[in-house]
């Protein structure tokens, strides 16, 4: 059996403790100590970190009553020999942060709307929260974080003891009732909450400094809440706050005014996005016009537009082939680009009955490519690009063999 240092002195940060155990964990060294400071995964809490003598424990675990620390590398001192070990009070002091911190908030929720605490989990950036409660408005949660704060800016004393017997649990008024029986251990906060845990905490209300609650989402019959308390809470305000203000120097405005500012600038981009699309419609007929103007005329009647694109929106020039043929009742499109590869794309007027799917097939062989289409509207894609103009040649040449 281990002895739980911790239960007692949470601000334990070194102490001495005889090897009992020498063991191994999955091939990974592992000591038990006669007593320890460091706390083993539980109750939603994760491990400490730190060393015993000097090797770092890289995980705690809780084993019937004992407390197996597993070590990057195998301790020297033998069995029954003293070792000294220390503990990473950062990571200590904020799990202490974070679930002193969530007694209260669970308090809070218990003490405004009899709501019950269903699950804890402290994460590394964020700690969560499942409670009985069907929905949470944004009203409701401001008034459980006020009410936390509360209870945190009156420094209220926090104490840790032990209780036996069914009669003396009755008595406490636990907020939720233990699974353990026997010897059970109380987190009381003052005039507050009274229950039953096993963690580490900190000695007053005033050490958790604030708790937020950053977001909550509906997980079946429960709300799972996100929150985060003390360090974390402040790391989290200062890069929000450096944001904002790199944010608000950018655009030159307040800070305050920053929600309507960036409405107006969404607003503003849905409008110049609608007149962009305008505009491109515009230089599409126009730029479908001056290809129909300057086509070249086939028996004195079928205008003939042959094009390569270099570099190009394949979208928009299937865009501008529609416009073309949709405008003019004798044309004939015979287009190639250039980007990502070799495209093609062939089409004439509805009137003129040629196939450009048969001739497109015939043509795409130039460019190692395959496509095919509707009679009057086909395209093809392939790897070799130097067989562009070969192709639309093809097609110059032959397109009246490939009639309807
Ligand atoms: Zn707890």
């Amino acid at each position: 059996m281990t002895k739980r240092l911790y239960y007692q002195d949470s601000y334990l940060k070194e102490f001495k403790a005889k090897v009992l155990k020498k063991i191994k964990i999955d091939n990974q060294p592992a000591v038990v100590l006669d007593e320890t400071a460091f706390y083993p995964t539980s109750g939603g809490q994760p491990y400490d970190k730190g060393v015993i003598q000097d090797v770092p424990v890289v995980e705690v675990v809780e084993e019937g009553d004992e407390i197996i620390h597993i070590l990057k590398e195998e301790l020297k001192e033998k069995i029954i020999s003293e070792v000294v070990g220390k503990i990473d009070w950062e990571r200590r002091f904020d799990h202490m942060q974070q679930h002193l911190g969530q007694h209260i908030l669970s308090g809070a929720l218990m003490e405004l709307w009899s709501v019950e605490t269903v699950s804890f989990h402290l994460g590394e950036e964020v700690c969560t929260l499942d409670i009985a409660k069907e929905k949470l408005s944004e009203e409701e949660a401001k008034k459980a974080e006020e009410c936390a704060n509360e209870i945190i800016f009156d420094n209220r004393p926090v104490k840790c003891y032990f209780v036996e017997g069914e009669e003396e649990l009755k008595r406490l008024n636990l907020r939720k009732v233990p699974e353990k029986t026997g010897k059970i251990r109380i987190i009381e906060v003052e005039d507050f909450d009274l229950s039953a845990c096993g963690g580490t905490h900190c000695r007053a209300t005033g050490e958790v400094g604030m708790i937020k609650i950053t977001k909550w989402e509906k997980r079946g019959e429960k709300i799972r809440l996100e929150f985060i308390c003390g360090r974390r809470a402040w790391k989290d305000y200062f890069w929000k706050n450096e944001a904002i203000k790199n944010i608000s120097n950018k655009l030159t405005i307040k800070d305050s005014e920053l929600g309507e500012a960036i409405d107006r600038m969404l607003e503003d981009r849905k409008e110049i996005g609608k007149e962009l699309k305008e505009f491109k419609e515009k230089l599409q007929e126009y730029e479908a016009k001056r290809l129909i103007d300057e086509s070249s005329l086939r028996d004195s009647r079928i205008k003939i537009i042959n094009k390569v694109f270099e570099e190009d929106n394949f979208q928009e020039v299937k865009e501008l082939v529609q416009k073309i043929i949709n405008l003019d009742e004798s044309v004939i499109v015979l287009f190639g680009v250039k980007s990502g590869g070799a495209k093609i794309l062939f089409a004439c007027s509805r009137a003129l009955k040629y196939d450009m799917n048969r001739l497109i097939r015939e043509a795409g062989k130039f460019i190692e490519g395959r496509g095919g289409g509707a009679p009057n509207f086909a395209q093809a894609g392939g790897k070799r690009a130097e067989g562009i103009e070969d192709a639309l040649n093809y097609a110059l040449e032959h397109f009246q063999e490939f009639i309807i």
